[in-house]
């Protein structure tokens, strides 16, 4: 069997990472959320106190921002390392939720982090989620999955995740959010979220995650003998 790269992309809380994961488990491929790149920016710009209009300083930000995701075998799933740092909690907040959309829609933050990602794709064997991963970072991938469903049913499940983490939030807040995200990020100059060219669409409002789950499998094996 030939080793691919899979792109996926889609609408915020969509449950990519979810699919991401499973599919780099069956295969023993890397998974990789391209999202928790541009939070942990994000993170990095707030802490630093550093405007979204101060385009030198978030260059040298970006230069500073040394990535890496390390298994945490409790949970069983990989966690992003900023500097050496676990940020995997600080950067899923509202306060990050809330800007991330503005921070990756500037240019020379996508072309830095486009760059990290294609490199980490060049051996091939990478499960990447995110937004235009189908698109700019990897336009040749062997598969690329867009996946979509309901504002509300997507709301209620983040909802349910932050909860459950311990986050204060309302519906009301988590639903805000992921209409904000949407609109910018299906909206910007740069690279925006598009459902074009050769995207298999998995629509998984009414789907369980076993159904989801056999529905992208059966793709990952077509393209693998192709
Ligand atoms: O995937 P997640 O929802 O965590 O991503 C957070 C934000 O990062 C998105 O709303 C989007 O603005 C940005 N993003 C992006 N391109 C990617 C991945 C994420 O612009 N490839």
């Amino acid at each position: 069997m030939k080793r691919i790269n899979i792109a996926i992309d889609g609408y915020s809380s969509c449950g990519k990472g979810t699919l991401a994961k499973y599919i780099a488990q069956q295969l023993g491929y890397v998974f990789i959320d391209s999202g928790a790149m541009y939070r942990g920016l994000t993170l990095k710009l707030i802490e630093s106190n550093i405007d979204i209009s101060d385009l030198p300083a978030i260059e040298s930000a970006c230069k500073d921002a040394f990535f890496e995701f390390k298994l945490n075998q409790t949970k069983d799933s990989f966690e992003l390392y900023l500097n050496g740092r676990n940020v995997e909690s600080s950067i899923r907040n509202l306060k990050v939720s809330n800007l991330v959309s503005e921070v990756a829609a500037i240019s020379l933050v996508r072309k830095h982090l486009v760059r990290v990602q294609q490199t980490i794709g060049k051996s091939k064997g990478v499960v990447m989620d995110g937004r235009d991963i189908g698109t700019v970072v990897f336009p040749d991938a062997d598969l690329k999955i867009f996946m979509t469903a309901k504002t509300t049913v997507r709301a209620k499940r983040r909802f349910n995740e932050l909860n459950k983490a311990g986050m204060e939030v309302t519906l009301a807040d988590v639903l805000a959010n992921l209409k904000k995200r949407d609109y910018i990020d299906s909206n910007r100059e740069d690279s925006p979220l598009q459902l074009q060219g050769d995207y298999k669409v998995l629509d998984n409002s009414n789907l369980t995650i076993e159904q989801q789950n056999s529905m992208a499998m059966e793709w990952v094996q077509e393209s693998m003998q192709h």
